[in-house]
């Protein structure tokens, strides 16, 4: 069966007694159990919810654990498998939040955080030693729409026994089959692309089975135990319940619905993001447009490798503040917004939102620049996206900044 027919049909493990079609929310937070095995089965940690056994169907992984956010499924993910006095390896090109949980959270206990050049496999393989416990990356960089290539930094940890962990939130599994060329583990914002349009939150942790937890330090004494499950049996029986990040009945009712249309949402929105790519770039006032299908991109060839096609989101610059300012206050169906893989089209200024805890060095550092824009195409006709973006840049009208919000500088070291 192909994705959307598995996403449609995959069986609930218990029939409704109802026969509804849809898996019905359990308003209920204790459940009786037939017989007292049921329930020691339970404790083993041998039960799936609805919503974890489609994503098993849809990925053919070996293990998932659904959170209530996609920041929950990393911080997990990162509670069950590290101890202070371990490092990980990682770029600074990361998804805001991720990069603020790195330097702050993780360093605060213990670990160290090692910033590579992921297309760099020699810096990869010097900074790897006996403590290191995971690389992690995410399957297309934000904001700059980075592909590494995964199969290699694979080859490359394997031989450490250190296992690749993807952020694959831009690249779910109809774009990119993670398992085949490499990720362990992969850590989705269900937020996004599952969701079915910007209306719930919630995170997936998904063991592909690719990776022997015997070999890894913390998770050894785990495998004892859990056996080949040991990351998400140690997840759920530990890690998980004592932080307290459970998906809500209702979240999982409607990420189940979202997965139904995905694909025909995801390809929607990547042929527009194309499509807008090409038209941006044909625009003399618009630099910089990146976005990893374009052909003189420098993740083409990696892209090409993994995906098939190049995801939602386009960057690009203006070449100041107020240009780029003066473009997104004249959008009308664009979206001034920070979601990404949305219905709808949401575009933000990364320099001035995202990144405004970080100093003007960090940002600097991070290849930010004050005209940097972040596109998330959405679904809307095609049409009407260059339409509105045609009438944006078309206006005659100075270009003036609002001066009654002054500029704010906030710094992120403490
Ligand atoms: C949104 C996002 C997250 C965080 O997900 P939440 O569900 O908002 O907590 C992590 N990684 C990426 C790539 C994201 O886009």
């Amino acid at each position: 069966m192909g994705f959307t027919t598995k996403a449609l049909h995959t069986q609930p493990l218990a029939k409704d007694a109802h026969g509804a079609m849809r898996f019905p929310i359990y308003q209920n937070s204790a459940f009786e159990f037939e017989k007292a095995e049921d329930l020691e089965a339970v404790f083993k940690g041998f039960k799936y919810g609805h919503v974890e056994h489609k994503i098993r169907t849809v990925s053919g992984a070996l293990g998932v654990l659904a959170t209530a956010t996609g920041m929950a499924a990393i911080s997990n993910m990162l509670f069950a498998l590290l101890k202070s006095g371990d490092n990980i390896i990682t770029t600074k090109y990361l998804f805001g939040n991720t990069l603020s949980l790195f330097q702050t959270l993780l360093s605060d206990f213990g670990v160290e955080v090692r910033y590579v050049d992921l297309n760099n496999l020699d810096e990869i393989k010097a900074n790897i030693d006996a403590k290191t416990r995971l690389l992690f990356c995410e399957s297309i960089s934000n904001p700059h729409l980075i592909v590494p290539d995964f199969t290699a930094i694979k080859s490359l940890l394997a031989e450490n026994n250190v296992p690749l962990i993807v952020d694959t939130t831009a690249t779910p599994w109809n774009l990119f089959d993670a398992k085949k060329h490499g990720v362990d583990v992969e850590i989705v914002s269900a937020t996004k692309y599952i969701s079915g349009g910007g209306h719930v939150l919630g995170g997936l942790i998904v063991d592909n089975g690719t990776y022997n937890w015997g070999n890894h330090a913390t998770l050894a004494p785990y495998t004892r135990k859990f056996g080949p499950n040991a990351l998400i049996l140690r997840l759920r029986k530990e890690t998980y319940r004592n932080l307290g990040a459970t998906l809500s009945p209702q979240s999982a009712y409607l990420l189940s619905l979202g997965l139904e249309t995905m694909d025909l949402r995801v390809k929607r929105s990547c042929d527009n993001a194309l499509a807008v790519t090409k038209h941006l770039q044909t625009k003399p006032e618009i630099i910089n447009v990146s976005y990893p299908f374009l052909e003189d991109s420098t993740s083409y060839e990696n892209a090409k490798k993994h995906f098939s096609a190049g995801g939602g989101i386009v960057s690009f610059s203006f070449g100041d503040k107020a240009s780029a300012y003066a473009f997104l206050n004249r959008l009308n169906i664009i979206k001034r917004g920070t979601n990404v893989q949305d219905n709808k089209s949401l575009i933000i200024a990364t320099y001035h939102t995202i990144y405004a805890e970080y100093s003007t060095e960090q940002k600097v550092s991070f290849g930010l620049t004050e005209g940097m824009i972040r596109l998330s195409v959405g679904i809307e006709d095609l049409e009407d996206l260059i339409a509105d973006i045609d009438q944006a840049l078309a206006h005659e009208e100075p270009l003036v900044m609002n001066e009654t919000s002054p500029e704010q500088t906030y710094t992120f070291d403490v």
